[in-house]
């Protein structure tokens, strides 16, 4: 049987990931930042298993810290493969951009230092769309696609978590190329994963949905978003492990783009009592508000940016037919509605 190590397996990507590799017969050693969090992974993915039969055997914790050394070369003996997904995604940038930047980078390391010592030959990591589209398009393109990387000097790409994404990236590639040749890498890089979680605890991802329907916001800026649903991310993880197609590979995960003002209109007409807004924010007037507010700042140099990704990689490579990214925003919606989480 092949044994897998998924760091961040609490996450609301890691949790997918735990759920699939165990449906599809895989030992999982689950990586937790503190133990206490086992019983939530078990938790989640217990009612969504095919066979729950001798869990505790296929299903065990490890606890590791992306800053911390102790554990790692442990964690990794008697691995098959590393599925590193653990990585700091909050919904705002730290003062200090290096509170992201040091556990995405180091942690990285940390765990393909482990792989090599153990002799793990197979590592797939979740990097993102952040390491990719920090980049004016080439002339004569329209889509971002994984030939590209970010220049984290570049205004898109100087954003504390898309630096830690682009850097921690660029070091597991070096790594391999460099000093660790016997081990195949596959990059993932999904675009804003959203679709319904398998608990409460899902981190930052959905929150976009939750804003559009909580109608937080006034008017929508004219902001574009590539969608992928979580489900698919989770299945190219595991489909990537065993084809050999994919090693030394960047796979982009994307089902399509909508602006926000397309998401607000198509949960409007699902949710039609809810306060949803759908009008959208002039550009000088985000432009006056950035003077005052930080987070809009951030936003404006991707204000009236296309978004458009070229995912056919992952459908040629892995033959992925990707979630159509409405259905996956409805069951985002849904989910926050269900649990309570937004009023509709
Ligand atoms: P999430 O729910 O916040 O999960 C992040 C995971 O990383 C959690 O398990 C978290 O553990 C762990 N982690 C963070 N800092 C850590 C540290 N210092 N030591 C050990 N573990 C640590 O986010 P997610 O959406 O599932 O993201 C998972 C991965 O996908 C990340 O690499 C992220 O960059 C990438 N990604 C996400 C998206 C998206 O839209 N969600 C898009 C592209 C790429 P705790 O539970 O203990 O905090």
């Amino acid at each position: 049987m092949t044994t897998v190590l998924l760091t961040g397996s609490s996450g609301y990507i890691g949790k997918h990931i735990a759920l699939q590799l165990l449906n599809q017969g895989y030992l999982v050693r689950a990586s937790v930042r503190s133990l206490s969090k086992s019983a939530e992974v078990i938790d989640a993915v217990s009612s969504h298993l095919i066979d729950s039969s001798n869990l505790n055997a296929r299903l065990t914790f490890v606890e590791l810290d992306l800053e911390k050394d102790s554990g790692w070369d442990l964690a990794l003996q008697g691995i098959d493969v590393l599925l590193h997904t653990a990585s700091p995604f909050p919904l705002a940038s730290p003062k200090d951009e290096n509170e992201l930047i040091r556990p995405a980078v180091e942690g990285t390391m940390r765990a393909l230092r482990a792989a090599k010592i153990a002799g793990v030959k197979r590592v797939i990591l979740t990097s993102s769309v952040a390491s990719i589209y920090g980049c004016d398009l080439p002339a004569g393109v329209s889509a971002y696609d994984e030939t590209m990387w970010t220049d984290v000097t570049h205004p898109v790409g100087s954003g504390a978590y898309t630096k830690s994404k682009t850097l921690a990236e660029k070091a597991a590639w070096d790594f391999v190329n460099n000093e660790a040749p016997e081990i195949s890498l596959t990059t993932i890089n999904p675009v804003l994963v959203i679709g319904a979680p398998l608990d409460k605890n899902f981190g930052s991802s959905i929150s976009l949905v939750e804003r559009v329907l909580k109608g937080k916001d006034p008017m929508l800026p004219d902001l574009k978003f590539a969608l992928v649903d979580v489900r698919d991310v989770a299945q190219m993880h595991v489909d990537a492990i065993k084809n050999e197609s994919t090693k030394g590979q960047r796979i982009l995960a994307s089902s399509g783009t909508r602006s926000f003002i397309e998401i607000a209109k198509l949960l409007k007409t699902t949710y039609p009592k809810s306060k949803i807004k759908t009008g959208k924010a002039p550009k000088f007037l985000l432009h006056v508000l950035a003077l005052f507010d930080g987070s809009i700042k951030s936003i404006l140099p991707q204000i009236g940016k296309p978004m458009n990704v070229n995912a056919s990689k992952a459908h040629r490579l892995l033959g992925i037919d990707f979630i159509p990214a409405d259905l996956s925003l409805k069951e985002s919606a849904d989910f926050l509605i269900r649990n309570s989480t937004v009023k509709a």
